[in-house]
């Protein structure tokens, strides 16, 4: 049966997988950006992608690549985009402003019925929204990279997002077969880079201590902690490390406490450590590989997406 429309703005690396995500759900797409140029080299790069995916037998979705290219179509005017759409995903460069004045122009033809979703990382859906007669319709579903093959979707209301907004957002994520949470209330990093940043912190302690040198911090992570990660968040591989959640903490709970209590308030990641982590970095990773590693990184994720369907 024919779905709705689904509207992009900004044709980007995020709103390439985007439209891809939503195209597999059978989706009709609509990609829109500031000149036909940058649309038509988006969809042809969607159009090689979901090909390349295809043929290596990644794709998403129920129908072949041909059908998914045939439901992304690229547009030059807004009105097209959101006219009669279900859901706008905006992916726009992280510039508050220009996302303010992007807002500003949907606010004026966007109808009562359409969600309009960001893809910000940082922004919250307050700074976003404030000044918009639609405000109530504005909601953030922030992405992480590569959308089609990391899940996680974190969907942040803000105060004024109504209701059928945050439950209709979660469910076409959950049908494009995403992973969407639901924040009950907008806070600043939302929840991935508050718990990202907590280890960034730890990590910039460890080195500039003299603990470890940045390799070994990086070990620690991806054989170690990120091995069970990848399947099991930390509440519920304490919940396996002793006889449940509460047995954990009557085990532990003093000698964590007693750990974190040595804990040292934020640093700030400037100053010299800056350019010796940088330059140890370097060493393994040299800056001109940066793209190769990149792709390495993405072959790894999809390896490990396939695996985590569990079959
Ligand atoms: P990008 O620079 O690859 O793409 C942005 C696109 O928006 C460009 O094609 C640009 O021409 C277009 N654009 C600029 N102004 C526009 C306007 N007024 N109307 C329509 N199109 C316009 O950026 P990206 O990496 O795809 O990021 C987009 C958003 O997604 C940002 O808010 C970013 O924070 C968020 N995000 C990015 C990542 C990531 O890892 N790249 C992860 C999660 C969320």
């Amino acid at each position: 049966a024919e779905k709705g429309k689904i509207g992009i703005i900004g044709s980007g690396l995020i709103g390439q997988s985007w439209a891809m995500l939503f195209a597999s759900a059978r989706y009709n797409v609509t990609i829109y950006d500031i000149n036909l140029e940058l649309v038509n080299t988006a969809c042809e790069k969607i159009k090689t992608e979901l090909k390349t995916m295809e043929k290596n037998g990644i794709l998403r979705g129920n129908i072949t690549a041909e059908q998914q290219i045939e439901l992304i179509k690229g547009v030059t005017n807004l009105e097209e985009v959101v006219e009669g759409t279900i859901l706008i995903q905006e992916c726009i460069p992280e510039v508050l402003s220009l996302k303010q004045q992007l807002y500003d122009q949907i606010d004026k033809i966007v109808g009562s019925q359409t969600i309009i979703s960001s893809s910000t990382s940082t922004f919250l859906p307050s700074a976003l929204s404030e000044k918009m007669k639609h405000r109530n319709q504005l909601i953030v579903s922030h992405p992480v990279n590569p959308p089609y093959f990391v899940p996680l979707v974190e969907i942040v209301p803000s105060e004024w997002t109504e209701d059928w907004v945050i439950k209709k957002t979660r469910a076409i994520m959950e049908e494009i077969k995403q992973s969407p949470v639901t924040l009950a209330k907008e806070v600043p990093g939302f929840a991935l880079n508050r718990i990202q940043y907590a280890i960034l912190n730890e990590c910039w302690h460890l080195v500039n201590d003299g603990v470890l040198n940045v390799k070994d911090v990086d070990t620690v992570m991806s054989e170690g902690l990120g091995m069970r990660y990848a399947f099991l968040g930390p509440l519920e591989t304490a919940h396996l490390n002793a006889e449940g959640f509460v047995n954990y903490t009557e085990r532990y709970s003093n000698s964590m406490y007693g750990v974190c209590q040595q804990f040292k308030p934020s640093p700030k990641f400037e100053g010299p450590l800056v350019k010796e982590i940088g330059d140890q970095l370097n060493t393994n990773t040299p800056l001109e590989d940066l793209p190769k590693r990149r792709l390495w990184r993405d072959q790894s994720l999809i390896k490990l997406s396939q695996l985590k369907k569990y079959n």
